[in-house]
C-alpha cells in the first residue's frame, strides 16, 4: 500500500513545481496590468504649509521593480532601494514646503513592475503651498445700528480663506467672499426690532486653508427706535373663518422659510439697491408699528404695508429665486424670493400670482402677482417683508443703501 503512494507523491510535487514555474514564466511574459500605487499624507488640490510627511504604498498583483518621485519635474530622493522587488511596501517621503514657492506644485509618482512588459504607472497630484501668514481686519470695527436694521459686516483678509464665521448674540453667521475671487468677506447680521438697545460684542473667527486662525473682536451698538403705536386695526368677522377653509396654516410657511434659509444660495444673487415692489402711494403700516388685535394680541408689525390701486402689478424687488408660491391663512397668497446668503423677500395678500413657478429665477422688476387682500387683511395692500437669516428687518433700509 505505502509503495503504491510514493511514486504519485513525487509526481505531484514535480507536476506542482512544473506548473508553478510555468505559470510564473507565463505571468512574467503576459502580465499587462498597470501597477497600483496609493499615495497618502498629501491630497489632490490640498493646501500645505511646513513639512509634508507622505507615504507611497503598494499592494500590487505583481512585484514592483522601481519607484521614482518627481516634484515639479525634478526627481526627489526616496528612502528605498533602487530595486524594490516586492508587491507590498511602504515608502515614506518628506516635502519641506518652506523651500517651495507659495502656490501650485505637482508631485508625480512613477512605478514600474518587474514583468517582461515593464508596466508603468504615473500618478500626478496637484497641491498648493501656503506659507503666507494669515492677516485679517474689519473694514469697520464698530457698528451703530437702529433696532430693525441690518449690519453689513465686512472683513478684509490677505488671502483666500477656508472659513469665516461671525458670532453675535449666540448666533453664528457664515461670511462669504464679496465676489468670486475677492479676499473681502461679508455677512449680513439682522438686528431684531425687539432687540434691547445696548452695546454688544461681535467676534469673527477666520481659518485659512492650512488651519491658521485669527480672532477679531468688534462691537455693535443697537440704538432704540420709537416705533409708533397703531390704533383700531380690525378685520371683518367672518373673513378669517373663510380663509381657514382655503389656506394652509402659517406654521407651514414658517417651517418652509426655516428650511430655505439653510439652503439659501451661498452667493449673493443681487447687485445694488432693492426696489419697492409696487409704486408707493402710501404706507398704511410702517415697519415696527406696535399693533394689538383680538386675534394675535400685542405684536410688532415686522414688514411694511403699501397701498395702491387694487390688483396693481407687484414686481420682484431684486434678482433671486422663487422659493414659495402658495396660499396661507395669515399672509394669503404669498410669494417668497431667495436673494442668496440668507436674504429673502416676502410678498403677501396677493390677489393672484404672475406666471411664475417655485424654482424660477426672476430679475428685479419681473412681475410676481397682483395687489390683493387675501389672508389676514382688512383692505387691499401689499405686506412686504425682508428677512435676513430669518429675522425680519426694515425693507426700506435695503432700498436706500447698497448691501
Ligand atoms: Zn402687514
Amino acid at each position: 500500500m505505502l509503495k503504491r503512494f510514493k511514486i504519485p507523491f513525487i509526481v505531484i510535487i514535480t507536476l506542482f513545481v512544473i506548473f508553478w514555474v510555468g505559470s510564473s514564466i507565463f505571468n512574467y511574459f503576459t502580465h499587462n496590468v498597470i501597477p497600483e500605487i496609493i499615495i497618502t499624507g498629501i491630497e489632490r488640490e490640498g493646501f500645505y504649509s511646513g513639512v509634508i510627511q507622505g507615504n507611497i504604498k503598494s499592494n500590487n498583483s505583481y512585484k514592483i521593480a522601481q519607484v521614482r518621485a518627481f516634484l515639479d519635474g525634478e526627481e526627489i530622493n526616496l528612502d528605498c532601494p533602487r530595486q524594490i522587488g516586492n508587491k507590498k511596501f511602504n515608502i515614506p517621503f518628506k516635502i519641506d514646503t518652506n523651500n517651495l514657492l507659495n502656490g501650485l506644485h505637482i508631485l508625480e509618482i512613477e512605478a514600474i513592475d518587474s514583468s517582461y512588459n515593464q508596466n508603468k504607472s504615473n500618478d500626478k497630484l496637484e497641491f498648493f503651498v501656503d506659507n503666507i501668514p494669515l492677516k485679517a481686519t474689519f473694514l469697520q470695527q464698530e457698528y451703530r445700528v437702529d433696532q430693525g436694521h441690518t449690519v453689513h459686516l465686512r472683513i478684509q483678509a490677505n488671502k483666500k480663506i477656508a472659513d469665516v464665521n461671525a458670532r453675535f448674540l449666540e448666533k453664528i453667521y457664515s461670511c462669504y467672499p464679496e465676489s468670486e475671487n475677492s479676499k473681502l468677506y461679508e455677512c449680513f447680521i439682522p438686528i431684531d426690532c425687539e432687540q434691547n438697545a445696548d452695546e454688544y460684542i461681535l467676534t469673527v473667527e477666520l481659518f485659512d486653508k492650512v488651519k491658521n486662525n485669527i480672532k477679531l473682536t468688534g462691537k455693535i451698538i443697537v440704538n432704540a427706535v420709537n416705533f409708533p403705536r397703531q390704533k383700531g386695526f380690525k378685520i371683518a368677522k367672518g373673513k378669517l373663518e373663510e380663509e381657514k377653509e382655503i389656506s394652509m396654516s402659517n406654521k407651514i410657511l414658517e417651517d418652509a422659510l426655516e428650511k430655505w434659509i439653510q439652503d439659501s444660495s451661498r452667493k449673493k444673487l443681487w447687485r445694488g439697491k432693492f426696489e419697492i415692489p409696487i409704486e408707493l402711494q402710501r404706507v398704511a403700516t410702517p415697519f415696527g408699528e406696535i399693533r394689538t388685535t383680538s386675534e394675535k394680541g400685542r405684536y410688532l408689525h415686522k414688514a411694511v404695508d403699501i397701498l395702491n390701486h387694487p390688483k396693481s402689478v407687484v414686481w420682484a424687488s431684486q434678482d433671486g429665486k422663487i422659493i414659495i408660491k402658495d396660499r396661507f391663512l395669515l399672509t394669503g397668497n404669498t410669494v417668497a424670493i431667495d436673494h442668496g446668503v440668507g436674504v429673502i423677500t416676502l410678498y403677501c395678500h396677493l390677489e393672484d400670482f404672475a406666471d411664475i413657478e417655485v424654482g424660477d429665477f426672476v430679475k428685479k422688476g419681473n412681475p410676481i402677482g397682483r395687489l390683493g387682500m387675501t389672508g389676514y387683511a382688512n383692505g387691499y395692500h401689499l405686506h412686504w417683508e425682508l428677512r435676513v437669516n430669518n429675522v425680519s428687518v426694515d425693507p426700506f433700509e435695503w432700498t436706500k443703501k447698497v448691501f
